[in-house]
């Protein structure tokens, strides 16, 4: 049996390097040999023991790009040596909801690097009908950080902002910063971000936010005012805390919407008053990743240079060092994003 090196999430705060067995292509498969992968949120909560923790021990990783290395007898749209990347959501395909393109409320859903082993290795097979091929002038390092990106190409679908109409996003994360980016994309006017460090709000001005905000209790006051005193047209909570979902009741205008995207733990609850949610004629909208055609559009978007990634990309790590990867990521926020490198 051929091996592979892959990081190893065995428990809670230990990452280890070891020698697996490496997969084996199935009929309708493709044999993957990753380039970069992306250490994301979701990763450190499964690092830190709040998400997945079942799943241990686990390979991490699902924002990946890669070459196409073996394919399975029965593929019949890749060969080998293509650039590729993938959609990570393992689905039935046949049940109601993948019919509904509701693919994240299938029951046989497994998601890669986090339900599943995943990309913090030299090798992952894929599903066929999960491989995207990305485009020839596409860096390695720009395709993986398409999954992330496809999160939020779907959040902006199902919150559908109008042209003209005002965004808040709560929070300063590496996605939040995206959010700013699909807002303004979207045609967001004025875009207003609330957050806690001062160089993540710097980033988030340079990367479209009109305005941005230090968290704080008179933040209610502040949005009103930049909004004719009405309030946001549509809030996106990206922190996952019960204070931030809470504020984003706070900052939505009468009719307006609250996204609810941040991952918060299972024990979180909010307060709110129905009467509040009817006479507002209020709207919340869960938002949980992005999946096969959001992946498409993330393509198109990153290929015709729509995000700006620079700060998304400078960081790169060789899989050797992973650990210290996220060591660093626990404490130094002027790091918005670390990609790992698999390749040697
Ligand atoms: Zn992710
Ligand atoms: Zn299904």
């Amino acid at each position: 049996m051929d091996k592979m090196k892959a990081a190893v999430f065995t428990e809670p705060g230990n990452i280890e390097l070891m020698e697996i067995e490496k997969p084996q292509v199935g009929d309708r498969q493709v044999l993957i040999k990753i380039k970069y992968c992306g250490i994301c949120g979701t990763d450190m909560h499964i690092y830190n023991g709040v998400y997945s923790k079942d799943k241990l021990p686990l390979v991490a990783g699902h924002e990946f790009s890669g070459v196409i290395e073996e394919v399975g007898k029965e593929v019949k749209a890749f060969e080998i040596g293509q650039r590729v990347t993938g959609d990570i959501n393992l689905t039935c395909g046949m049940c109601f909801y993948c019919r509904k393109n509701q693919p994240f409320m299938c029951q046989e859903m497994q998601q890669l690097g986090i339900h599943m082993d995943g990309a913090f290795a030299q090798y992952i097979v894929l599903p066929e009908d999960k491989v995207f091929q990305i485009p020839n002038k596409m860096s390695f390092e720009e395709a993986a950080l398409l999954e992330p990106i496809s999160c939020v190409v779907r959040s902006a679908k199902s919150y559908d902002i109008k042209i003209g109409e005002s965004a808040t996003i709560i929070g300063d994360g590496a996605t939040a910063l995206l959010h700013v980016q699909m807002a303004k994309i979207s045609g967001a006017s004025p875009i207003i971000v609330i957050g806690l460090d001062e160089n993540r709000m710097k980033k988030a001005k340079e990367l479209g936010a009109d305005y941005v905000l230090k968290s704080s209790a008179s933040n209610i006051e502040q949005v009103k005012e930049l909004t004719d005193g009405r309030g946001a047209d549509v809030v996106i909570e990206s922190v996952g805390l019960k204070v931030t979902y809470e504020q984003a009741f706070n900052l939505v205008r009468p009719g307006g919407k609250i996204v609810a995207f941040g991952l918060s733990d299972d024990s979180c609850k909010i307060e709110v008053k129905p009467l509040d949610f009817i006479l507002k004629e209020l709207t919340m909208i869960g938002s949980v990743a992005g999946a096969k055609n959001d992946l498409a559009d993330a393509i198109s978007l990153v290929q015709h240079n729509r995000f700006s990634l620079d700060d998304y990309k400078n960081n790169i790590v060789p899989l050797a060092d992973i650990s210290s990867a996220f060591e660093r990521l626990k404490t130094d926020r002027s790091i918005l994003k670390i990609l790992i490198k698999i390749d040697d």
